[in-house]
C-alpha cells in the first residue's frame, strides 16, 4: 500500500516520459533529491503543467508506491518568472540547478541546499545584482555546504591568521605571504589538475569570501565587491572546482557560449 506525503520542494530538472508524462527532479526539505512522476503533466490543460517545470517552488503532495512516486497535488508559491523572462540569467539558474541535482542525494539532509538556491534564483532576479557575483557566491557557498569548501581563515600551510595574502589550489585555501612566497614542489603528475596551483590574492578578495563562507545563506547576497575582486572571485572558484569537483555542467557551456 502506497501512502501521501507533502514536501516542500524545487523542481531541479524535467524529463518527458511517454507522450504526455513527465519525470521531474525534486529537492526537498524533508528527503533531499527525489525523483516523481507528473502523469499528463504535458497536456496542456494540466493543473501540473506549470507546476512540473524547472525552478517551480512549493508544496508538493506526493503518492508513494512502491518502486516509485508520483505528483498527486501542487501548490506552487513562486515559478520565478521574472528569472525565466532574462535569457541569461536563466541559464545561471538552469546552472544551480544542475549543480544541486550533481551534488544532492535521495534521504540527505539538502535543507541548506535548498535554501542557497532559492535565495540565489532571487538573487538573479535582482537587476542591482550582477549575475557573474551571483554564480560566484552560489559555487563558494555550495562546495561550503556539502564539506568542500576552502580554509580561508587562516595559513593552510603553517596555520598563521595574519598576512593571508595568496590562494593555494592544491591546500584549498589560503596561504599567508611567507608561505605563498615560498611556493611549493610539486610532484609529477599534479600539474594538470592544480596548474598554476598558488596565485596573490587582495584582501578585499579574501575578505569577500570570508564573509560568503560565514553568512548566513538569507545574507549572502547583501554585498558589492568592485570589478577586479568580482574577476579574482571567479577565477579562484573556476580553478577550485576544476580541482575538487571535476565536472562539466551543460547550462555553464551554453553561458559561455553567449
Ligand atoms: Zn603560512
Amino acid at each position: 500500500m502506497g501512502q501521501n506525503i507533502t514536501v516542500t520542494a524545487m523542481v531541479l530538472k524535467v524529463m518527458p516520459i511517454g507522450d504526455y508524462d513527465k519525470r521531474i527532479t525534486l529537492l526537498t526539505k524533508e528527503r533531499g533529491k527525489m525523483t516523481a512522476f507528473a502523469r499528463g503533466a504535458r497536456r496542456p490543460n494540466s493543473p501540473l503543467l506549470a507546476a512540473a517545470s524547472p525552478f517551480s517552488f512549493g508544496e508538493f503532495e506526493l503518492y508513494e508506491g512502491r518502486s516509485s512516486c508520483t505528483v498527486a497535488k501542487a501548490s506552487v508559491s513562486n515559478y520565478f518568472r521574472e528569472l525565466t523572462a532574462d535569457y541569461e540569467a536563466t541559464y545561471y539558474g538552469f546552472y544551480f540547478l544542475e549543480f544541486a541535482d550533481y551534488q544532492c542525494q535521495e534521504d540527505n539532509d539538502e535543507r541548506e541546499m535548498l535554501r542557497l538556491i532559492y535565495q540565489s534564483l532571487r538573487a538573479l532576479e535582482s537587476p542591482s545584482y550582477d549575475n557573474r557575483l551571483v554564480r560566484a557566491v552560489f559555487e563558494l557557498k555550495a562546495m561550503a555546504v556539502n564539506g568542500m569548501g576552502p580554509g580561508v581563515f587562516s595559513c593552510m600551510k603553517c596555520g598563521a591568521k595574519e598576512n593571508l595574502s595568496y590562494f593555494s589550489v592544491r591546500r584549498a585555501g589560503a596561504l599567508c605571504a611567507a608561505c605563498g612566497q615560498k611556493g611549493e614542489k610539486t610532484r609529477q603528475g599534479e600539474a594538470a589538475v592544480f596548474g598554476q596551483d598558488i596565485f596573490l590574492v587582495e584582501e578585499s578578495a579574501l575578505y569577500a569570501m570570508q564573509y560568503i563562507l560565514s553568512a548566513r545563506v538569507e545574507k549572502l547576497y547583501t554585498f558589492a565587491v568592485s570589478e577586479p575582486v568580482l574577476i579574482k572571485l571567479a577565477e579562484i572558484m573556476k580553478r577550485y572546482l576544476a580541482a575538487y569537483l571535476g565536472h562539466s555542467f551543460k547550462a555553464l557551456k551554453i553561458l559561455e557560449e553567449m
